[in-house]
Order: C-alpha cells, then sequence, then structure tokens
C-alpha cells in the first residue's frame, strides 16, 4: 500500500510505500476510495493535540470497499462500502462506555490521530467503528460527511432544538450543517471573518438567511451558535449573538485562548459547552437521515500524494467547502 505518512511533527507528510496491513480479530481492511480533509489533521500535523502516534497516517473521513475481514467480523461483507470515522475504537468498560458517552472514553483510539488514517490506498479499521454507507451517493461526496457532517450534527443535536441557528466559520463542517438545519425548517445566519464577501455569498447559496462578518450583530437575536473556527476570540461574540437562556457550542477540537469578557455577556441562563469527538449512535442518526436531506457537499479533489498542498490550501483557506483525497 502507499500512504502520505507524517513521520516528524510540523514536517510535510511524506509519500511511503508500506507492506499491506492485515486485519487482526474484529477488524476489516478497507481500500480508501476518497478521504476527506479535516482541520483535525491540520492540529495534528502541527502538533497542536497531544500525544499522537508517530509516524502516523493522518486522515478520518474514509470511505472505501472491505477488502479482507478479520476473524469474528459480523454485520459486515467483502465488498461493502463503509466509512470510517473519527472514533476509531473504545474500551467498551470506563464510565463513560458504560453510561452512553464512548465519545468521552478514557482509552479511545482515534483515526488518523493515534491509529493510522485514510491518507493512504488502505486502512486497517475496527469493524464496530465502521458505518455501512449503502449505494446511494458518490465516495468523495460523502467523505465530508464522515467528521464535517457527524461532529457538525452532534453539534447541532446539541445546539438544541431552537430556530435561529448561527455559524461562525463557514467551512467544511458549517456547509454541511446549514442545509441540514435548513431542511429540518429552521433559519441559518452564517458569520465569517469580516469582508470575506465570498464566503458569504457561498452560505447564502446553500440556504442562509443571513451571512455577514463574526464583527457582526445578527438581525434578531439567535437561539443558539456554533463556532466551528478556531477561533476563541469568538465566544465572547457568539455569547453577545445568542438570546437570554441560549446557548453557544464550541465544536472543534483545539481553539486559541477564550479573552476574558464582560460577565453580562453570559449572565441571563446563556450556556457555553463544548462538543467532542462523537458516539457510533450520532453516526447512525445522521447517517440514516443523509439520503433524505439531500445534502450537496462542495468537494475540491486532490490526488493522494498532494495531501501537503491540500492541507496547506485548508490553512490558507483557498477553497470553500471541503477537500478529499483521492488516491
Ligand atoms: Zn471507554
Ligand atoms: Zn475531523
Amino acid at each position: 500500500m502507499h500512504a502520505m505518512v507524517l513521520k516528524k511533527i510540523g514536517a510535510a507528510l511524506e509519500w511511503t510505500e508500506l507492506a499491506d496491513p492485515q486485519p487482526g480479530p474484529g477488524e476489516i481492511r478497507v481500500k480508501v476510495s476518497a478521504c476527506g480533509v479535516c482541520r483535525t489533521d491540520l492540529h495534528v500535523v502541527n502538533g497542536e493535540l497531544p500525544n499522537p502516534k508517530i509516524p502516523i497516517i493522518p486522515g478520518h473521513e474514509i470511505v472505501g470497499r472491505i477488502d479482507v475481514l478479520g476473524a469474528g467480523v459480523e454485520g459486515l461483507n467483502l465488498g461493502e462500502r463503509v466509512g470510517v470515522p473519527w472514533l476509531g475504537h473504545t474500551c467498551g468498560v470506563c464510565p463513560y462506555c458504560l453510561g452512553h458517552q464512548e465519545n468521552l472514553c478514557d482509552h479511545p483510539l482515534f483515526t488518523g490521530y493515534t491509529r493510522n488514517g485514510g491518507f493512504a490506498t488502505a486502512v486497517i479499521a475496527d469493524a464496530r467503528f465502521a458505518f455501512p454507507l449503502g449505494e446511494i451517493g458518490g465516495d468523495e461526496a460523502l467523505a465530508p460527511l464522515l467528521c464535517a457532517g457527524l461532529i457538525g450534527w452532534r453539534s447541532l443535536v446539541i445546539a438544541g432544538k431552537g430556530k435561529m441557528i448561527g455559524l461562525y466559520g463557514f467551512g467544511a463542517a458549517a456547509h454541511i450543517i446549514a442545509q441540514v438545519a435548513k431542511w429540518q425548517g429552521r433559519s441559518v445566519f452564517a458569520f465569517t471573518r469580516a469582508g470575506d464577501i465570498a464566503t458569504q455569498a457561498f452560505a447564502r447559496s446553500l440556504g442562509a438567511t443571513w451571512a455577514g462578518g463574526s464583527d457582526e450583530q445578527p438581525p434578531e437575536p439567535l437561539d443558539a451558535a456554533i463556532i466551528f473556527a478556531t477561533v476563541g476570540e469568538l465566544v465572547p461574540l457568539a455569547l453577545k449573538a445568542v438570546r437570554k437562556g441560549g446557548r453557544v457550542v464550541c465544536a472543534g477540537i483545539h481553539m486559541s485562548d477564550i479573552p476574558s469578557f464582560p460577565y453580562r455577556l453570559f449572565w441571563e441562563e446563556r450556556q457555553l459547552v463544548s462538543v467532542a469527538n462523537l458516539t457510533r449512535q450520532d453516526g447512525i442518526d445522521f447517517l440514516r437521515l443523509v439520503p433524505e436531506m439531500g445534502i450537496v457537499t462542495k468537494i475540491t479533489r486532490y490526488p493522494l500524494n498532494q495531501a501537503n498542498q491540500a492541507l496547506a490550501d485548508l490553512r490558507a483557506g483557498r477553497f470553500k467547502g471541503a477537500a478529499v483525497l483521492m488516491p
């Protein structure tokens, strides 16, 4: 197999030939057909997340077909199309696993961070954490749903049922969740970098009721806001934009420091919460609805060996929507 491997934090990924991996008991080998590029991959490469496995193959928005079944795998078939997400393994016995919060497992493995991911022609996955994807939709169109979509979905659920939803940072996740929220009959308010007219127009084209700079106030107070951008300064701005009792959800795994802010922005029972990882139930709930929701993912394709370019373009904001690597 071939893979783009991170051999040292901060270094470029290296195109590497590796022995074909064999699945252990309970595992599958997936021939990768598309793998999305997520901001978390940038955090891994930049060393912003603690204790990555090094060397590591990044990538956790994997779509492919099972080409080897390990011993004891049940419910999946050779040739079946599956998605492999960020949550790669949980211990099953810690209080969080036992309490329906496996996203907070004490001993988890994360795809592309602490176990090898999908910037490769093949990947080994724990069969229990792979999602059957069926045959509706193209591989590359589905890839961004495996993290941007799933974490976005969890964030939207945690944001509550309010009708007026703000999205701060209109990248891969927001462009999917805007469509989901619209499908649910909500109104979407999209916040971008000040003056980013092109992204604001993109948000409106996906059904946003309003789009503007993150320094602006929405025309009406929001029921909830989700912050997808990694910018801590957005937290007080989002608190200011939500109504009394409103909720602000931080969806990122990493964020710059949150500046101090006056207590009155938080007062009146506003809530500030974060979302970490996903549970398998999130995936089941979201992926079941995907064919109905008619989500159109805007993707920019890169050959697998151009992964460094894709990461650089993501860092610089040079594309709208999501980047997808094609082996
Ligand atoms: Zn656990
Ligand atoms: Zn991700």
